[in-house]
Order: structure tokens, then C-alpha cells, then sequence
């Protein structure tokens, strides 16, 4: 059993109510091959730096629109 999104892509971002609190989840039964991407993202996501690749279509704001 593994944790599933609605369009089965990841959640890399700031929480939105809670900055301080960094959210790497619903990988949709994919998410150990890309343990070491999802890593390295979520480290710059914590540290505010540009990340490697885009994260916009992980954006946790996805669901509301
Ligand atoms: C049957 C199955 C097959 C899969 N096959 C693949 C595959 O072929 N390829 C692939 O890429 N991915 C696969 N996945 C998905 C992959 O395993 C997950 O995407 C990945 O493990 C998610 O990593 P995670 O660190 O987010 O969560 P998890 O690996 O679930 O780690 C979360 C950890 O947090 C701990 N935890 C939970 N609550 C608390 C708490 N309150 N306090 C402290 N610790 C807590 C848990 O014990 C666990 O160790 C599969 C998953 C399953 C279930």
C-alpha cells in the first residue's frame, strides 16, 4: 500500500501554512527510484535555492485550482 496523489505526481514544496515545514510525499508508488532527485530537491526547497530541474508541477497548491 503506498500514498497516491490525485494525478499521481509527487508533493515537493513548502508546506502553505507552515513555511518552516518542508513536505516530500504522495509518490505514488514511485518514489524510491527517485530517491536521490527528490533529495536534492527537497534539500534546496529547505535552503530557498534554485533547484536542479523544475519543481512547479510537484507545487502542493495543485490541488486547489
Ligand atoms: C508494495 C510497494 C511496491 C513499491 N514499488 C516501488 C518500485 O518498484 N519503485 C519505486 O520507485 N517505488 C516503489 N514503491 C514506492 C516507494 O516505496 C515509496 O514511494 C517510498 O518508499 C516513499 O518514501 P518515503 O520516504 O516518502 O516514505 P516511506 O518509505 O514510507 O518512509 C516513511 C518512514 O516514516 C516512518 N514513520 C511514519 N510515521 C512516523 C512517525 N509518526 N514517527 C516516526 N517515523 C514515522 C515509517 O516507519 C517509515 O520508515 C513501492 C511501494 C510499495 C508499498
Amino acid at each position: 500500500m503506498f500514498t497516491n496523489t490525485p494525478d499521481e505526481e509527487f508533493i515537493i514544496d513548502t508546506h502553505p501554512d507552515h513555511e518552516n515545514i518542508t513536505v516530500g510525499a504522495g509518490f505514488s508508488g514511485r518514489g524510491f527510484k527517485f530517491a536521490s532527485v527528490v533529495g536534492e530537491l527537497l534539500a534546496d526547497v529547505v535552503q530557498g535555492t534554485k533547484t536542479s530541474v523544475p519543481t512547479e508541477a510537484f507545487r502542493i497548491d495543485r490541488f486547489d485550482r
